[in-house]
């Protein structure tokens, strides 16, 4: 039997990294290049390094919104000059094998059911918590495809700004931008903190926030924490009250916030979610490998070629 094989993409702002991997999601070579110059052109160019006859299919993913259907990026921060662009379409025609595009979280929420620590549930909702929020939604093992803005449920009516225009965003209040813009009002403030005797060349890190000033007891630092853990607690209840998952998958830096954030987070989440649907939920904490997306990539593409998937044949 022919040999199946499928290139998985992830189009970074810094870094364009494509993978060849097997149906069962182990990567047999992986490459790198700067997202620098003409990137559909590098990207090309980098598929084509991997290529072989046995490739069935390509996947990219994208951070931003994607019209997966028209094969469209309609906004991509750290990547504009992909917007707009027919990029699935071209590279279709070029290697003459399907090519679709995602989202990174939702990929990364497939990667994760494929070879992560999703693998032992088959529904599960994915939460990225980094310097934004995101997420991702597995369920019967497959990925949901739909948008998953996860960070930007409402959990505050007329709440923070958020990043992306509206208020009252879980991202405006449970990312570790929102945790440092919690830490600046704090200063400005003049509320009393160890924080302000921090050396002022040195921007203070969430990771200082959550590791030392918390830890040394700093009345803001535990305050900011424990806020931010409250509302990450909403946005997990309302997951489970909607989608009732087998699991939530937390990763991402702040995953390591343990004490008050965390603990607040889960404290809240119980509190919070429909008693009874809470207890079939099970919620866990995982690091992301960097290779996670690039097997969910991998594997949306298989899927497209078999035309289990409306993603483009
Ligand atoms: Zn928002």
């Amino acid at each position: 039997m022919k040999k199946k094989l499928s290139i998985g993409v992830d189009l970074g702002g810094t870094n364009l990294r494509a993978a060849i991997v097997t149906p069962e999601g182990t990567i047999e070579k992986k490459l790198k290049v700067p997202s620098v110059g003409d990137v559909l052109k590098t990207l090309s160019e980098l598929i084509e390094r991997l290529f072989t006859p046995d490739v069935v299919g390509i996947g990219l993913a994208v951070a931003g919104l994607v019209d997966v259907k028209n094969k469209k990026v309609l906004f991509s921060p750290n990547l504009r000059q992909i917007e707009g662009a027919d990029i699935a379409i071209i590279l279709q025609e070029r290697f003459k094998v399907p090519v679709c595009l995602e989202n990174d979280a939702n990929l990364a929420a497939l990667g994760e059911s494929i070879a992560g620590a999703g693998r032992s549930y088959d529904s599960f909702v994915l939460f990225t918590l980094g310097t934004g929020i995101g997420g991702g939604i597995v369920r019967n093992r497959q990925l949901v495809s739909v948008s998953s803005e996860i960070g930007h449920m409402i959990v505050e009516a007329s709440g923070r700004m958020c990043g992306c225009g509206r208020q009252g965003c879980l991202e405006a209040y449970a990312s570790s931008s929102a945790i440092m813009s919690m830490v600046r009002e704090g200063l400005n403030s003049g509320v009393d903190t160890l924080m302000k005797h921090h050396p002022p060349n040195l921007a203070i890190t969430p990771a200082e926030v959550y590791l030392e000033y918390a830890q040394k007891g700093d009345a803001l630092a535990i305050d900011i924490l424990t806020k931010a853990g409250l509302y990450l607690g909403i946005g997990i209840a309302n997951i489970i009250n909607i989608l009732s998952p087998d699991a939530v998958i937390l990763t991402g830096g702040l995953i390591e916030a343990k004490t008050y954030y965390l603990q607040t987070a889960m404290q809240t989440a119980y509190t919070t979610a429909i008693k009874e649907l809470f207890e079939q939920t099970t919620i866990i904490t995982t690091h992301l490998s960097d290779d996670i997306g690039l097997i969910g990539s991998a594997h949306v593409a298989f899927q497209a070629a078999e035309g289990l998937l409306n993603y483009g044949k």
